[in-house]
């Protein structure tokens, strides 16, 4: 039996901060094994399409690294130095500019609490990965959204005027994403030198850059001391479920983040899956080398479907615009399949369904689930 609740004779809530009172709830997914008990269907036949993950995970290697290493017991290197210098030769950067993080997310939260203060406002462009505006609300600072262009590109000027119309010194962070989520959409090293000169610390995500047709920006951190770069092993090295992503910094950075960080934030499952991953570097080409294979695939198969319209992605993801036909049913009429896609309904996502890139077969089931819906209206 509980023992009932002492309540206490004020107002306990009235301790939170105020800026917590006006946020929601993170909406969760149903988690995997959840759903594939409930749609009566082993794990191994979902075909999980929604978060844009790396269906191949990780490299053998780095399953017998976790199982072989001794030493779980003992606490992690706070500096990650081992780490940093395998990064380092990965990167192409020095050491000294790269702090681990628990998954890049982690360093999305660093960065928002060390420059943002209630009255600060943040840069983001929708449609967007959604954890800068949901960190830069926790601060309290105010997010000033400048909606992307029609084919997904950032609206460079419109960004600048949002800059400068603002009082000096008010919108401290500028966040970008290249490639984007949920678009795929690259941001060209033309817009990025420009959005450079703006008086205000620019983040760029490049969660996905490892499938993107074109070169990581990273070393620029070195080059602008207002630029972060951040990367993960979630999506290309395929170890989500472990939490490592990585920031590259400006030396002045750097010198805050090691004041800020928490010593064990990076714990030593992670720090032993990602040294793996990064002395078996043929594996992780080979693997985004067949995504990169599968996405041009995919689209190809997706754009025959008569009411899908795919964008063009440089990521492990495509968006589509979904036409003359209801997005979230066909999402639920997917899902009902053990079919799993991200369906959005929001402004600059209106009727839209995104699909990760998944193995060959996982496509070929999609395609033919998406062909069936053409032919039975749902
Ligand atoms: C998945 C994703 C991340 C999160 O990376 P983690 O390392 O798993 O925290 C960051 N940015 C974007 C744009 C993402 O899509």
């Amino acid at each position: 039996m509980n023992n009932p609740v002492s309540v206490s004779p004020f107002d306990v809530r009235a301790l939170v901060r105020s800026e917590l009172a006006a946020l929601e709830a993170y909406t969760p997914i149903v988690p995997f094994e959840v759903l594939s008990a409930r749609l009566g269907l082993p794990a191994t036949q979902i075909v999980k399409l929604d978060a844009n993950e790396n269906p191949y995970g990780p490299a053998p290697a780095v399953i017998e690294a976790l199982a072989e290493y001794n030493f779980y017991h003992i606490y992690p290197d706070p500096q990650q130095t081992e780490l940093r210098h395998a990064l380092a030769a990965y990167v192409g950067v020095a050491a000294e500019h790269i702090l681990p993080s628990h998954g890049a997310d982690e360093m999305l939260d660093y960065l928002c609490r060390i420059f943002l203060q209630p009255g600060d406002a943040i840069i983001d462009c929708p449609p967007t990965f959604g954890m800068y505006n949901f960190d830069a609300q926790l601060t309290g600072a105010r997010v000033i959204e400048v909606w992307r262009r029609a084919d997904y590109g950032v609206d460079v000027e419109a960004v600048e005027r949002a800059v400068l119309e603002q009082p000096a010194g008010r919108v401290k962070l500028l966040f970008l994403t290249s490639p984007n989520n949920p678009s795929g959409t690259w941001l060209p090293d033309a817009d990025l030198a420009r959005l450079l000169r703006l008086p205000v610390m620019v983040v760029l995500d490049e969660a996905y850059v490892e499938f993107a047709d074109h070169p990581s920006r990273a070393a620029w951190a070195l080059q602008h001391d207002n630029l972060v770069v951040l990367r993960t092993f979630s999506k290309a090295a395929g170890i989500a479920g472990l939490r490592l992503g990585y920031g590259v910094c400006p030396a002045w950075l750097m010198a805050e983040l090691w004041k800020f960080k928490q010593p064990y934030n990076v714990n030593v499952a992670a720090t032993v899956a990602g040294l793996a991953s990064l002395r078996d570097l043929d594996y992780l080409r080979a693997t985004v080398e067949k995504l990169k294979t599968e996405r041009r695939r995919l689209s190809a198969l997706l754009a025959s479907v008569p009411f899908l319209e795919p964008q063009p992605s440089e990521a492990n993801f495509v968006l589509c615009r979904v036409n003359g036909r209801n997005a979230r049913e066909i999402k639920q009429t997917l899902e009902r399949q053990g079919i799993l896609v991200r369906y959005y309904n929001k402004p600059g996502l209106d009727n839209c369904i995104r699909i990760s890139v998944g193995r060959p077969e996982q496509t070929d089931r999609l395609v033919e689930a998406l062909h069936a819906l053409t032919v039975h209206r749902t």
